[in-house]
């Protein structure tokens, strides 16, 4: 199976000389499980160059399309993702809804035509809407696995088991501190009391969840310097991205959601300084930073 990253960086798309190695485009990862069987994480700005990819081979598409959270940057993507304007595609859109917008209304309200000039109900393939909360579904003969993270509003953590191999796609993620916790009011609190049940670091949800994935791909939004001025915006630093990976005993961690002014030199002095910190504190992981265009095999 093969892992192929199309978009890194988050909040907004970031194009530009500084930023073309690790790229500029929003989340998006292809999960390659088969042939004509593709998971992918996230409807970012990178969904339009994969759709455009799909296209070029002439096959038909058969796609899971797992939302972490419907914040601009995980499905600006959508509109422009050419397979869904094609009849005899089939698209199953996955991810969580709530009381107050469906998930389809998701999809569809940024396709409203005050925003943009083609509606959801004029796309020509078949799209289906799953709704998920915590909970496992059966994917292509594989299994996905979703969690709520510590973000504002909500957003989902996935794991996607196939062949005794796992991936765990966790962006969006921040640390949970039980005193920030009890004043921050930005989190569903349905969610908050899932961290809060946790004995010990509360934490442990998310450390548990990832437990001896193949490849953890996790926020590694802020330095630890940037963190202190930005808690309570729902993403991590590298630090924090490196103990769930050491918590977890991963395979291999996949530093992402770039800052959006991040640009490669400084990701690249990232990558150096988390794999300094692994080799002093003995971890046995390996650490790369996500760019556009990266393959892994998993
Ligand atoms: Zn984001």
């Amino acid at each position: 199976m093969k892992l192929r990253f199309w978009g890194v960086r988050g909040s907004i798309p970031s194009p530009g000389r500084e930023t073309v190695r690790y790229g500029g485009n929003t989340p998006c990862v292809e999960a390659r499980l088969s042939d004509d069987h593709i998971v992918i994480f996230d409807a970012g700005s990178g969904l339009r160059g994969f759709g455009d990819a799909l296209m070029a081979t002439g096959a038909s598409v058969n796609a899971i399309l797992a939302i972490s959270h419907p914040h601009w940057d995980h499905i600006q993507g959508f509109p422009f993702f050419k397979p869904a304007f094609v009849a005899g595609n089939e698209l199953t859109i996955l991810g969580a809804q709530t009381r107050n917008i469906t998930l389809r209304q998701v999809i569809a309200s940024q396709m409203d035509k005050v925003y943009f000039p083609i509606q959801l109900n004029e796309l020509k393939a078949k799209i289906r809407f799953q709704p998920v909360r915590e909970e496992s579904v059966p994917v292509f003969g594989g299994t996905l696995t979703s969690m709520f993270l510590n973000h504002p509003a909500f957003a989902l953590g996935f794991r996607l088991s196939y062949g005794g191999r796992s991936i765990v796609y966790m962006t969006d993620n921040e640390p949970f501190d039980r005193e920030v916790a009890r004043t921050a009011k930005n989190v569903d609190r349905n969610i908050v009391d899932l961290f809060m049940a946790q004995k010990g670091d509360p934490n442990q949800r998310v450390f548990d969840f990832a437990r001896g994935a193949d490849i953890l791909i996790h926020d590694a939004t802020y330095t630890p310097e940037e963190y202190l001025q930005h808690v309570g915006w729902g993403h991590s630093d590298y630090l924090f991205a490196l103990k769930v990976a050491s918590e977890a005993g991963v395979g291999k961690l996949v530093l992402f959601h770039h800052e959006q002014t991040r640009t490669d030199d400084q990701i690249d002095e990232i990558v150096q300084k988390c794999r300094k910190e692994i080799t002093q504190r003995g971890y046995m992981f390996d650490c790369i930073a996500a760019a556009e265009g990266l393959v892994l095999d998993w």
